[in-house]
């Protein structure tokens, strides 16, 4: 979220004449866009604040923006007095109201649309965002707490802004929320608003960003069978194989109702790839559980999952983890050895298979179900072709196109 967020405020900065630069001497505005969802991302935010006390002094003139998580738990107010050379704070909550915040420290803007394709997440690919916040509770995540409950954006707004991106060179598009399937507003549902995003013209392929396994249904299962454009691809984070740890966590589902649904989801579509996220550590987790989790990484026939320690919060100390640090990181890499092993059979299983891919350049692209493709030649930036896949390399297919 706030890396979709970060580049529509910089395609906010872009029509009115800026660009992207990394080197800080240089930069006539700075925006910090500052996470949360560890302590360590909010420590690190308020660091990189301070440090840029020496650029304002040097720069009077130049503007400081502070948005995203972090500005929005800590708040504008106690920012600002902490860090009085801060010109303008926006929290997470509030990000679509930057354009406000940016229009009165620099006047509106002379140009609409989204000026610059560099600004997209991949030379082809651009998130949309169809939600913010979140209406669940699970107890590890600060999320609902920062960002607020669910919000839905109009379908017409999404789609005038897949169509400006469109536009502007996006050859697929990204549906970002946190629980991006619980998408509802009137009348249009998530498979409702999946169809008319893909019906619009340009697009050569649709993902999207994260889904809830609570939020599946025949619908959805009907669009993603009967749509090729529609990525054989899901990001849907389970966080624990063990039920009694899902249940602590309040996440809403068992470990079986979630492998029930990866399983109706692959009878539909068999070529279905699905990454995950862990989370390991959480207070309480025993051996047992932790073995739980391992065992469920074989199950899932997951082709990737990020893993993360879990991370206590320095205001909620009765929410600690039981596990020290060398305890924490000996899991956390079992997980990450058992993950990566289990990546390679996923990937060897597509040695032999004909895979569509959307090249970004003419040698690289990725396949529908997210996996990074190399050809030696053939391919060409923005459009799709046919690849017979001939090797695996650690995380990347090897193919010719066919
Ligand atoms: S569904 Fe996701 S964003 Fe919402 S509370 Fe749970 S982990 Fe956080």
């Amino acid at each position: 979220m706030n890396e979709a967020d970060s580049r529509d405020i910089a395609a906010s900065f872009g029509r009115r004449g800026y660009t992207l630069t990394d080197d800080l001497k240089k930069a006539d505005a700075v925006v910090v866009n500052t996470c949360t969802v560890r302590q360590r991302a909010e420590d690190k935010a308020i660091s990189q604040i301070g440090r840029l006390r020496k650029w304002k002094l040097a720069r009077p003139d130049g503007k400081l923006f502070i948005v995203g998580c972090a500005a929005q738990k800590l708040g504008g107010k106690d920012l600002k007095r902490r860090f009085p050379f801060v010109d303008e704070v926006t929290g997470a909550r509030d990000i679509e109201y930057f354009e406000d915040a940016l229009a009165a420290q620099l006047g509106p803007a002379p140009e609409t649309g989204y000026p610059d394709s560099a600004l997209f997440r991949s030379p082809q690919s651009s998130y949309v965002t169809i939600m913010r916040g979140c209406s669940h509770k699970c107890s590890y995540c600060i999320v609902p707490a920062v960002r607020g409950p669910a919000v839905f954006l109009p379908p017409e707004e999404i789609l005038q802004d897949a169509r400006l991106k469109l536009a502007a060179g996006a050859k697929e598009i990204v549906l970002l929320g946190q629980t991006v399937n619980a998408y509802r507003h009137g009348k249009t549902t998530f498979s409702e608003l999946l169809k008319k995003v893909l019906g619009l013209p340009g697009l050569a392929r649709l993902r999207f960003m994260s889904p809830h396994p609570l939020y599946f249904d025949e619908s959805f299962t009907a669009v993603l069978a009967g749509n090729p454009k529609l990525a054989r691809y899901l990001h849907l984070p389970v966080q624990s194989g063990s039920d009694r740890i899902l249940k602590a966590m309040r996440r809403g589902y068992t470990r079986t109702q979630y492998l029930d649904l990866l399983a109706k989801l692959r009878a539909a579509v068999p070529e279905l790839a699905v990454s995950t996220d862990f989370i390991v550590g959480y207070p309480g987790e025993t051996e047992e559980d932790f073995a739980d989790t391992l065992a469920l990484i074989k199950e899932g026939r997951f082709s990737m999952a990020f893993c993360f320690k879990y991370s206590p919060r320095s205001d909620r100390p009765e929410m600690a983890s039981h596990l020290d640090e060398p305890a924490m990181e000996a899991r956390l890499e079992k997980l990450l050895a058992a993950v990566k092993k289990n990546s390679r059979l996923v990937l060897n299983e597509r040695i032999g298979k004909i895979e569509e891919v959307l090249f970004e350049t003419e040698n690289y692209g990725r396949t529908s179900g997210n996996f990074g493709c190399r050809v030696k030649a053939g391919g060409a930036p923005g459009a799709l072709s046919k690849a017979l896949i001939e090797g695996a390399d650690k995380n990347v297919l090897n193919g010719k196109v066919i």
